[in-house]
């Protein structure tokens, strides 16, 4: 197999190449959103440029053009994750819809004082939409502890589950600390119960290869903004019968079967859960990201990010007071930290003004840090085009940091 060739795939971002205060920009807020090849810009360029009109209404040729272009993500979509069908992909607005869909849509076939369990480790995302839910109809949620390395306790878990927990939403990968959930063996144990399963995809599916039909998902949500794709569009997969038994999550166009004053009848799938003329062009730009990714091999890239992580890790562990949340076996790349004695926004700020974006802050998951114990942590997190000698300016900036504020 051919080497990876980082500086050949850095080449492809024109933006690694700008500065931020007069220094080299060292981006490491992958988690947050990733960087998108010129590739990915073109091909939504392309659409404004040669292909721009509305889906599925139109006999005229452009028309047919895109909804061909759509249609052709949502196959792209439906092979990236190991569908069975295009019936079972809808496009959202992200992975935040995605969940908001689901909540929303299945929770109204629960009855009052039905369960739901979630982990301490969601993001806001995969709490909220739930809570939502359980207040609009009695639901009643219970969220999994964590062992000390962040990894799920999985004993834990299993324990809250009772005759009337109904389904369980978990993340493949926390934004946070990283942890890979055994989504697999989760699933086995929810589906034991008669229960479903949701997962939230959306740190998963730019580092590892999923399946959804391996790991046992009646529900997988993710944005294609993490993933090397164009902001503002996601997938949700769902499972055909669980998709046809859900009443609609928005009306308007494109989600009607017959409108009338005396009644209207639903699209068939997916379509009943897309209202409104979608994002056809960005839809259309994530499957080339697929490819893009795929072209690469989500395995190597998967290695490269881990051998960052493993240089990372050791040589953050030699700078004195520094702490990392989450150290997990099998961790994905994200590294969450703090020095001892300086605020993490202090190191965020002084970060950036060495050229190096990383985030601060709760990350979207205020029920883990209260876990943790802690406000907030510096996260650092890799993508494909990072590269050693980055991590070594990290580790600079980061001694030069803790020399001052520590
Ligand atoms: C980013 C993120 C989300 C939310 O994704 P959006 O693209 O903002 O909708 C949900 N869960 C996790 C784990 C995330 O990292």
């Amino acid at each position: 197999m051919e080497q990876y060739d980082v500086e050949a795939l850095r080449r492809e971002y024109p933006i690694l190449e700008r500065k931020v205060w007069e220094k080299p920009m060292i981006y490491l807020d992958n988690a947050a959103t990733s960087q998108t090849p010129r590739c990915v810009v073109e091909a939504v360029d392309h659409m404004y440029f040669t292909q721009k009109a509305n889906v599925h209404r139109g006999v005229h040729c452009m028309s047919q053009e895109a909804t061909a272009s759509m249609e052709a993500a949502r196959e792209c979509a439906r092979r990236f994750v190991g569908a069975d069908s295009t019936d079972e992909i809808i496009f959202t607005r992200g992975t935040t819809e995605a969940l908001n869909l689901v909540a929303s849509s299945y929770c109204r076939l629960l009855q009052p004082g039905d369960e739901i369990v979630l982990t301490v480790m969601e993001h806001h995302s995969n709490i909220v939409p739930w809570q939502m839910a359980a207040e609009r109809l009695g639901l009643v949620i219970k969220a999994a502890p964590i062992h000390s390395d962040g990894s799920l306790d999985l004993e834990a878990f299993k324990a809250l589950f009772s005759p009337r927990t109904r389904l369980a939403s978990v993340c493949h990968v926390s934004n946070v600390l990283g942890t890979v959930n055994p989504i697999r063996e989760i699933a086995d144990f929810v589906h034991s119960h008669g229960a479903v399963m949701c997962v939230d995809g959306a740190q998963a599916v730019s580092h590892l290869k999923v399946d959804v039909k391996a790991l046992g998902a009646d529900f997988y949500a993710f944005s294609s903004h993490k993933m090397y794709g164009p902001a503002g569009v996601g997938i949700l997969y769902g499972r055909r019968e669980l998709l046809q038994a859900m009443p609609p999550y928005q009306g308007g166009g494109e989600m009607i079967g017959h409108v009338s004053f005396s009644g209207t009848t639903w699209a068939e799938l997916p379509y009943k859960f897309e209202a409104g003329t979608p994002d056809f062009v960005d839809a259309s730009a994530f499957a080339k990201a697929v490819n893009y990714m795929e072209g690469i091999g989500v395995d190597r890239i998967a290695a490269h990010e881990e051998e960052l992580l493993r240089y990372a890790t050791e040589q953050m562990l030699t700078i004195d007071g520094l702490t990392i949340y989450g150290t997990a076996p099998g961790k994905s790349a994200v590294i969450s930290f703090l020095l001892r004695g300086a605020h993490h926004y202090d190191t965020g700020v002084l970060l950036d003004r060495m050229g190096i974006e990383v985030r601060t802050g709760h990350h979207c998951a205020q029920p883990l840090m209260e876990v943790l114990g802690i406000e907030g942590t510096v996260r650092a997190s890799f993508a494909l085009y990072n590269t050693r000698q980055e991590v070594d300016a990290f580790i600079a900036a980061l001694r030069r940091i803790a020399a001052m504020l520590c």
